[in-house]
């Protein structure tokens, strides 16, 4: 079991990974806020204006 880290550059929430299995970069950080899951990009709005296209557990904002 790993901690939870939100990518700085994507905002994808991984867990126990040292690179973002998103986006490839280094930026993970454990201090994250507003968590959204987004089940299917296709139909939210949320994955629309943060132009997520995978499902997944996204941070809002990364700190
Ligand atoms: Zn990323």
């Amino acid at each position: 079991m790993g901690t939870d880290k939100a990518c700085r550059n994507c905002g994808f929430i991984s867990s126990g990974q040292q690179v973002c299995p998103r986006c490839k970069t280094h930026t993970l950080s454990d201090d994250f806020t507003s968590v959204v899951i987004i089940i299917d990009p296709e139909k939210s709005e949320i994955a629309k204006r943060l132009n997520i296209k995978e499902p997944g557990k996204y941070a809002l904002k990364v700190r």
